[in-house]
């Protein structure tokens, strides 16, 4: 069955393009997908266009589309299983992780078919009697949805959800390397019925696929999550024709512990913000800031324990972490710690590829740990999305959130300690999207989700991800309207 969607039809790609995605742990083929072009892209635009300017879709009821997304969320479940087996053979993650996304995607279109209903907009009192003034809320239009590799349905869920309970049309492009899951997706939105061109699916490379997303004239917003610089690239592409654009970049997230915090509980977390899926969470905790006086303990132990960590692929019962993405990013990556080398930063361990045999098929990196580091070095700067952790130490809570504040990012961060009112200060001082304190990386759809400084533009998740969505629109009924003479008789 050919893969892509275009105005209610799965089809093959105008060129012929195919891609063969492999599995990162082991390079086994998961799947050949058609890849699209400009000309498949352009159709899926058009159709996307007609769909908003021309069906009933964007002027439906709420109700009707809040239950669409219900229903997709009842497939989704009830195909777990299925769903977490494509995302881990193309990420290469944990089974179990996958499985864990798939119950937060679940949790995503539940919550926006919740919000939507209930915002419908409001009542202002203008002060005059003979005036009924509303502001409403109405949807944006066509939107191109351009997501990445390393959470790919759960960060397809963040943009189709509001964007459908919105009543707008969309252009789906998925990352060329982890097609499978928007693939199921679109399947089932379209079991749960969803309109002929309402949503649209593109798949392949960025420059051929998605570029005409960001110039066209009939895309009126575009929602995009990835790395900065394709971001930036992307905030040019949409200028000459001012389209709306919601960005989720990249994060270089400091994890601040004061002497005074349960260390063996930051310990264990510390561990987490960093190496879960490998690094490849934008929000990871890949600066540890520790307090100098329990700096040396705590790194020593950090390190025995990092390299305990266990590899493997997603259906290997004792891994603990999986691959790298793909050889590209894995050289990313190393290329990244030889800087830091260059730099003087001392690595602890890690710092290479797995010795063990069974691992050398797939991308693997050990999680590596970088001692002595300073803010004025290109690691501390620059983001690896791999499993490498930088250390920083401080003198007291002015100069923890000054170091941790020194980055053009301001995605996340954590602050871990037992005095409250510190805990307090600090996180109002750190100008970031998201802070935790006394815990890394837990997130509910409630609450929205975004960066600071070059971490993004607008939030997902919470009312603000569904106000991406939506323009709003003020209506003034005058309903007594009377002569005014403001130019006299005439
Ligand atoms: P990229 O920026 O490389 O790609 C993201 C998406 O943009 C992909 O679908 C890509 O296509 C597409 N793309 C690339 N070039 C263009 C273009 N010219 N026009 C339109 N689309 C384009 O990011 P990665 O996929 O490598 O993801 C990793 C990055 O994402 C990290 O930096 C990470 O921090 C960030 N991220 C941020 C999150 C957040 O919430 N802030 C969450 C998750 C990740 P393709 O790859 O198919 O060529």
């Amino acid at each position: 069955m050919p893969e892509l969607y275009i105005d209610g039809a799965w089809r093959a790609a105008l060129a012929g393009g195919q891609r063969d995605i492999r599995c990162p742990a082991d390079g086994s083929l998961t799947v050949t997908v058609d890849e699209a072009g400009p000309d498949d892209t352009l159709d899926a635009i058009l159709a996307a266009r007609r769909a908003f300017d021309e069906s009933s879709w964007p002027s439906g009821s709420v109700h009707d589309r809040c239950a669409l997304l219900h229903r997709v969320a009842d497939l989704l479940a009830s195909h777990k299983s299925d769903v977490a087996r494509a995302e881990s053979l193309d990420t290469g993650k944990r089974l179990v992780e996958s499985e864990y996304d798939v119950d937060d995607v679940v949790a995503v279109f539940r919550f926006y078919a919740g919000a939507a209903a209930g915002t419908a907009g409001r009542v202002v009192d203008t002060g005059r009697p003979d005036v009924r003034s509303r502001v409403v809320h109405e949807p944006i239009g066509v939107c191109a949805l351009i997501t990445p590799w390393n959470y790919p349905l759960l960060q397809t869920s963040w943009k189709v959800a509001p964007c459908l309970a919105a009543g707008n049309t969309f252009v789906l492009k998925p990352s060329e390397l982890t097609p499978s899951t928007a693939i199921l997706l679109m399947r089932y939105l379209i079991e749960a019925g969803l309109p002929a061109g309402v949503g649209n699916l593109v798949l392949g490379a960025g420059p051929q696929a998605g570029a005409l997303l960001t110039t066209h004239p009939g895309v009126d917003l575009v929602s995009f999550t990835g790395g900065l610089g394709t971001g930036r690239q992307l905030m040019a592409a949409v200028a000459p024709t001012v389209k709306k654009v919601a960005l989720e970049l990249g994060g270089k997230n400091p994890n601040i512990v004061f002497a005074d915090a349960d260390l063996e509980v930051a310990l264990d977390f510390a561990l987490t913000a960093i190496f879960l899926h490998s690094g490849q969470v934008c929000s990871a905790g890949a600066r540890l800031l520790i307090e100098g006086s329990v700096k040396d303990k705590f790194v020593d132990e950090l390190v025995v324990r990092a390299e305990r960590i266990r590899l493997g692929g997603p259906f290997d019962d004792k891994a603990e972490t999986g691959p790298l993405i793909s050889a590209e990013h894995r050289a990313k990556v190393e290329a990244y710690v030889e800087a830091g080398r260059g730099e003087g930063a001392q690595v602890r361990c890690g710092g290479s590829r797995p010795d063990d045999p069974a691992l050398s098929v797939g991308f693997y990196y050990l999680p590596t740990i970088l001692d002595g580091c300073t803010s004025s070095m290109s690691v501390v700067q620059n983001e690896s999305f791999g499993p490498v952790l930088t250390v920083e130490t401080f003198v007291d809570e002015d100069d923890a959130v000054r170091i941790a504040n020194d980055t053009i990012f301001g995605l996340a961060g954590a602050v871990w300690t037992s005095n409250a009112g510190r805990a307090e200060r600090v996180a109002s001082r750190l100008r970031m999207g998201t802070v935790w304190i006394n815990d890394y990386h837990p997130y509910v759809p409630q609450a929205e989700w975004g960066g600071y400084k070059q971490s993004g533009v607008g939030r997902e998740l919470g009312v603000a991800g569904l106000d991406e969505y939506r323009e709003t629109k003020h209506i003034w009924h005058n309903v007594r309207p009377e002569v005014q003479r403001w130019f006299g008789d005439g």
